[in-house]
């Protein structure tokens, strides 16, 4: 028996955290986890320091981190509490472990992210914004480490899985033509657009076939999700705009394909759960068992195939002009829909004008190089502040329309 993989988990306390933890949970002698990180869900991180006894656990909360001590001292646990932001970076950059799953969500996840590609770990990589943003400096870092980058997000490991197994960053050298991306298309893939305006919140996060956190659960009903996807993979697999093309697959059961020179189209199936990209990553390259039923095709009896429809859903054409602008042009798009997904989850922006905030970011955003973290912050900062600002000029309009619309 190879020894113990030791790991590290940013975001332990969500749906990619905890679907990780469910898979370690089944190999007891093969990874022992040696940090686990949380915003500030304090009861959620205190159960999982007691079952799975990390060298430390981080709160990013202060108030949270006091009492997660306080609570772990009375239960005889010998867990560290370590609390803040630099803490998150200490530890994915930890000695002790090999292994670092990015699962923190957004662009707070970056620095720690970072850090994690720096110190050289195997990075298993869930958290897109941090790619996204900071593409070209993060694949850098790559390079210079010798970290390996494993994808978790389904498409991009479904991609991973199917391209040639010494594939070097070169597609034309592969034989490849396109990368294909499937995405379900949401709660909302047949709803007329004229309906989009009153979607609630429970409504967005509903999604037919996954369960996730309420982010990216927006972010697949508008469909900015796979924007995201398309500027991830084309940092991955060294693929240009265009040979990456997103089709429509309500089942989710491929989870992306790869087509190649010769007419060949091999693609990666599987039930719709996170824990088997999760199990593939996190041993890989040997396969273990990842507590997923398996693929019931027949049961299952048809899958459907069509083409996205980007004028209902122009967050995906939005993402392609951001990358084909490079520099900073993925931050900003990045931030004004962080923003933007926020405001509709507490009500203070309707759910069709989350395109708009972000086309508008764009357009009045100058975008520039993205040679260092510093750069995709400062980007970051910037189109946070439009957005914002955005936000205050359109209440007005909000009300005087909500009112139309009552009277
Ligand atoms: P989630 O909201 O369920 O969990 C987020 C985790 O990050 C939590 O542990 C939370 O405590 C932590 N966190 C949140 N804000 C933080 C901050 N400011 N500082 C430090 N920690 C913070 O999110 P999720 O659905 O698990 O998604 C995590 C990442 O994985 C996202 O980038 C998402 O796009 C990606 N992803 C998720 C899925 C999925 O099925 N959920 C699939 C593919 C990719
Ligand atoms: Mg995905």
């Amino acid at each position: 028996m190879d020894t113990a993989r030791n790991i590290v988990i940013l975001g332990s306390t969500g749906s990619v955290g905890a679907s990780t933890l469910d898979v370690i949970a089944l190999h007891p002698l093969r990874f022992k986890v040696v940090a686990l990180t949380a915003f500030g869900q304090v009861d959620a991180l205190f159960d999982q320091c007691i079952k799975f006894t990390p060298l430390y656990a981080v709160m990013v909360a202060e108030s949270g981190a006091e009492q997660l001590s306080v609570r772990l001292k009375a239960a005889g646990s010998s867990t560290e509490v370590l609390c803040g932001e630099q803490a998150l970076e200490r530890v994915a950059a930890l000695e002790q472990a090999d292994t670092v799953m990015a699962a923190i969500v957004g662009i707070a996840g970056l620095r720690a992210t970072y850090a994690a590609v720096r110190a050289g770990k195997r990075v298993l990589l869930a958290n897109k914004e941090a790619l996204v943003t900071a593409g070209p400096v993060f694949m850098g870092a790559v390079r210079s480490s010798g970290a390996l980058l494993l994808p978790i997000d389904s498409e991009h490991n479904a991609v991973f899985q199917v391209l040639p197994a010494n594939f070097n960053g070169d597609l034309g050298r592969s034989g490849v033509r396109r990368i294909l991306l499937t995405a379900s298309g949401g709660p909302f893939r047949d709803m007329p657009s004229e309906k989009f305006a009153t979607i609630t919140p429970d409504q967005a996060c509903a999604h037919p076939n996954w369960v996730m956190g309420r982010k990216i659960s927006v972010d697949s009903a508008t469909m900015m999700n796979k924007g995201l996807e398309i500027i991830e993979a084309s940092w991955l697999f060294n693929a240009d705009e265009k040979s990456i093309e997103v089709v429509i697959h309500p089942e989710s059961v491929i989870h992306s394909l790869v087509e190649y020179l010769d007419g060949s189209v091999l693609a990666q199936l599987g039930n719709p759960d996170m824990r088997t990209p999760i199990a593939y990553a996190l041993d890989y390259p040997r396969r273990i068992d990842s507590g997923v039923s398996f693929l019931d095709l027949a049961a299952i009896g048809g899958l459907h195939f069509s083409l996205p429809d980007c004028a209902r859903f122009p967050c995906l054409k939005l993402a392609r002009e951001a990358l084909r602008a490079g520099g900073s042009a993925p931050a900003v798009l990045n931030a004004a829909n962080e923003i933007a997904v926020a405001a509709f989850l507490t009500s203070n922006l309707p759910f069709d004008r989350i395109p708009d905030l972000i086309e508008d970011a764009l357009e009045s955003a100058a975008f520039g190089p993205v040679e260092s973290i510093n750069d995709v912050f400062r980007a970051d900062r910037t189109a946070r502040d439009f957005a914002t600002q955005w936000l205050t000029d359109q209440k007005l309009g909000f009300r005087n329309r909500s009112m139309q619309v009552h009277a």
